[in-house]
């Protein structure tokens, strides 16, 4: 896609949020987005077979804390009364050779900040995510928030695993002038330690990775895209649901202070339906889908822990 193509449709997109439209006009942006903005998958295939090298293994994932919402909180017009668990959780791709960890959870003092009661948190999981840091040879941030970047702001590890850190000018942006929670704040000077990139629509990360800019869920928000060696493909769609009800049933989530993008929001959740749709086995990640993430490691899709 074309920068200019892109500048337009995310000023058409931005505009389209900022004034009354009509649900037909609406229907259109969103379809027209779906369709220009929001890659095929086989596009993301060959992008993922850029870099050559060994694919991953395996997908691994670790949670560090829970959060109790009103399930009318995390999808729009679900029952108030039915309460629905949303996990902190670190996903880790897995290689032969090394590996590449997705965020990096938060601390319990972070945690805190989330909710007006105490919640579980699991301190040796978090531990787990800290000694995955070190091992690592890549650390991903998909957004600036406080529960994705928590881990890496507040480690003692800092200046031994900075240098492996990999973000986009937006999030590095956000995080230093608009940090997400007081405990997250971070200097320039240290954000500068991390590799900061930018690329506007796709990007190959390593073999078989491909991340892709999906705005909405915050400005700066990325998706992930992953084959591993045994052929299973994935999409990690972050925190573009909160649960996967949201993406199934298309609707968003009514959480007023997370400021969300509603037309890219919608889009992206039609496009991940088509995508399941044309593609039966393609597994849909969702950051803090506690059910989910349960089920995904009883039946053995996801590892259960991270490597460390
Ligand atoms: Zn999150």
């Amino acid at each position: 896609m074309k920068r200019r193509e892109f500048i337009t449709w995310s000023t058409i997109l931005g505009a389209a949020a900022s004034f009354r439209i009509s649900s037909a006009e609406a229907k259109q942006y969103t379809d027209s987005y779906v369709n220009i903005m929001l890659p095929k998958l086989e596009n993301l295939r060959r992008l993922s077979s850029a870099i050559v090298g060994d694919l991953p293994i395996r997908v691994n994932v670790i949670k560090v804390a829970d959060t109790i919402r009103p399930a009318s909180v995390v999808v729009k017009g679900e029952d108030p009364f039915r309460n629905m668990t949303l996990a902190r959780t670190v996903y880790q791709l897995e290689f032969r050779k090394g590996s590449i960890l997705l965020d990096t959870g938060m601390d319990l003092e972070t945690h805190r900040t989330f909710g007006k009661t105490e919640e579980p948190y699991y301190p040796e999981n978090y531990e787990m995510v800290q000694k995955a840091m070190l091992s690592a040879n890549m650390i991903v941030l998909t957004h600036y928030h406080a529960d994705h970047v928590g881990g890496i702001v507040r480690t003692s590890h800092f200046a031994d695993v900075a240098s492996k850190v990999w973000l986009t000018r937006d999030t590095a942006q956000l995080m230093v002038n608009k940090p997400h929670k007081p405990t997250v704040s971070i200097s320039q000077e240290n954000v500068s330690r991390f590799n900061v990139v930018d690329f506007d629509t796709c990007y190959p990360l390593a073999p078989g990775v491909v991340i892709l800019k999906t705005p909405g869920h915050t400005v700066d928000s990325k998706s992930l895209y992953f084959k591993l060696e045994d052929g299973r493909e994935f999409i990690h769609s972050v925190d573009s649901g909160w649960s996967m009800e949201n993406i199934r049933s298309q609707r968003m989530k009514n959480a007023s202070w997370v400021n969300e993008n509603e037309f890219q929001l919608l889009a992206q959740y039609k496009w991940l339906n088509r995508l399941m749709y044309e593609n039966k086995d393609l597994i849909v990640l969702c950051t803090h889908d506690n059910e989910q993430y349960n089920t995904l490691i009883e039946n053995g899709i996801l590892g259960g822990g991270l490597k460390t």
